[in-house]
């Protein structure tokens, strides 16, 4: 990292408000005595050229970048070379200054990976997906990867599930992956593991995407989204039996793998995905009590 009298990192996105990132970074930064403040930077689709554009002359040195702007910060920035699989993922969380260059990393990958193994192991299991945006080429990768048995992906854009496709198969030949046309299609009740990879259920005023009648007892919900805590599709599957998961495990272990990238620390990760936890806790807590 590039050293300047003040170290401003964050997040990049469109909305970005909801966000806990800031205070998850921030008590890390806090707490490992390290100079760095993390804050928002919600920008618009039509402001994203300009917003990089300005800044090799900000203070900013270090960015995560969420919905839905994974993809297109690519044009931006160089991949990590380290990361050839990168090249055919294409989705980027976290970018940094390096060397007068700006760099993409992808944390979403092993954050989701060690977030969804906590909970449910993916190996020799039927899975559906709704959503084929920025992370859920990640997920797809880690379900591939993990040796998912089937993976059936959902978006109202049907070239974009097609495009996911097309990348596992070119990393993972054998694996049964398709587009499916429809939400009914991906026939959940067929499925071990339903993954939301869409921002639908952020706001309140949000449908949910799914009917109870399409869930079952042994289903594993994991919905990206954390806030809300609970969305409509995890009380719904609640209330049919299903185990579920938000997805405040992925923003925590993406969160401290990023940070040590912005950093170069050597703190432990367990430290700082501790400090995490704590800062995150706080932040839930004051979110809570504004309802
Ligand atoms: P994104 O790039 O915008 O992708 C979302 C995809 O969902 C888009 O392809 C979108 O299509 C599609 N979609 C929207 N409405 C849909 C519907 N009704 N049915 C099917 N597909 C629909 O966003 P992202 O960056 O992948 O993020 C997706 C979600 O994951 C967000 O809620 C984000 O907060 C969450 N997330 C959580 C973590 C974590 O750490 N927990 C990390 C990353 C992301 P259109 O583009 O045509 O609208």
């Amino acid at each position: 990292m590039e050293q300047s009298s003040l170290e401003l990192f964050g997040l990049i996105g469109y909305p970005v408000k909801h966000s806990l990132s800031p205070v998850m970074h921030n008590a890390a930064f806090k707490k490992f005595n390290i100079s760095g403040k993390y804050g928002l930077y919600e920008k618009k689709p039509e402001e994203l050229e300009s917003f990089f554009k300005s800044l090799d002359k900000s203070d900013i040195y270090g960015l995560n970048v969420t919905v839905p702007y994974k993809e297109k910060v690519l044009k931006f920035v160089e991949l990590e070379k380290e990361d050839a699989y990168l090249k055919i993922i294409q989705s980027v969380n976290t970018i940094v200054r390096m060397n007068c260059k700006w760099i993409g990393f992808n944390t979403d990958i092993p954050g989701f990976e060690i977030s969804l193994k906590e909970n449910f192991n993916p190996a020799n299991k039927k899975t559906a997906m709704l959503g084929a945006g920025g992370v859920a080429r990640s997920v797809a990768y880690v379900l591939a990867k993990s040796g998912a048995e089937e993976i059936c992906i959902f978006d109202i854009d049907k070239r974009k599930s097609n495009n996911i496709v097309n990348m596992v198969k070119e990393l993972f030949p054998n694996m049964k992956i398709s587009a499916a046309a429809s939400i009914e299609a991906l026939n959940i009740k067929g499925k071990d593991l339903l993954i939301n990879a869409t921002p639908i259920g952020l706001k309140k005023e949000d449908p949910c995407l799914i009917k109870k009648e399409m869930l079952h007892e042994s289903l594993f919900v994991y919905d990206l989204i954390y806030n809300p805590m609970e969305t409509k599709l995890l009380s719904l599957a609640k209330g049919v039996g299903s185990k579920v998961s938000n997805g405040l495990g992925m923003l925590l272990y993406q969160g401290a793998l990023s940070f040590v990238i912005f950093t170069g620390t050597d703190v432990p990760i367990n430290e700082i995905v501790d400090e995490m936890r704590i800062g995150l806790k706080e932040g839930i807590k004051k979110i809570c009590m504004k309802k």
